[in-house]
């Protein structure tokens, strides 16, 4: 009787010389479906992934790593909250004057739509309830995008 372990050692190496490429984490011998079509064109074998989707995952993680230490995204993100919370705090802005609610967020004015002069722009700033800004954004295609046909603000 051969123990799984044992079989895996039988199998490994046979794997491993049948395809560098291919092997990956899922054992090949798990699988009985037939071979794939892959949108690449390329037979993929069941169990395995391709390897333009290896390559793609690379590419992906290199990606993620390259904007990972200084990622813009972060730093907006974190540059964004102290300049909000700043300016909430400052004298009259605690509330949205539309609605006299206390003001949670802060809003552009004008949408700034990637401008990032425009979207830093204190003087385009305000500050704006939750649920009034909910409800002005969802009169815009996203918080970037256009204004809807009459939604004005
Ligand atoms: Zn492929
Ligand atoms: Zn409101």
């Amino acid at each position: 009787m051969t123990t799984r372990a044992e079989m895996i050692e039988i199998l490994m190496p046979r794997v491993r010389v049948a395809s560098q490429a291919i092997f990956t984490d899922v054992p090949t011998w798990r699988c009985d479906q037939p071979p794939r079509i892959c949108g690449c064109g390329g037979k993929v074998p069941c169990g395995v992934r391709c390897e333009c989707q290896i390559k793609h995952k690379q590419e992906y993680d290199r990606y993620q790593d390259a904007r990972r230490p200084s990622s813009s995204q972060g730093g907006y993100n974190s540059r964004w909250r102290a300049s909000s919370k700043a300016f909430l705090s400052g004298s009259g802005h605690e509330r949205y004057v539309s609605c006299g609610m206390p003001a949670t967020m802060v809003d552009n004015r004008i949408p700034a739509k990637g401008d990032m002069a425009l979207f830093w722009d204190r003087s385009n700033w305000q500050p704006m309830c939750r649920r009034c800004n909910l409800s002005k954004n969802a009169r815009h295609d996203g918080g970037f995008g256009r204004p809807v046909a009459g939604g004005r603000v």
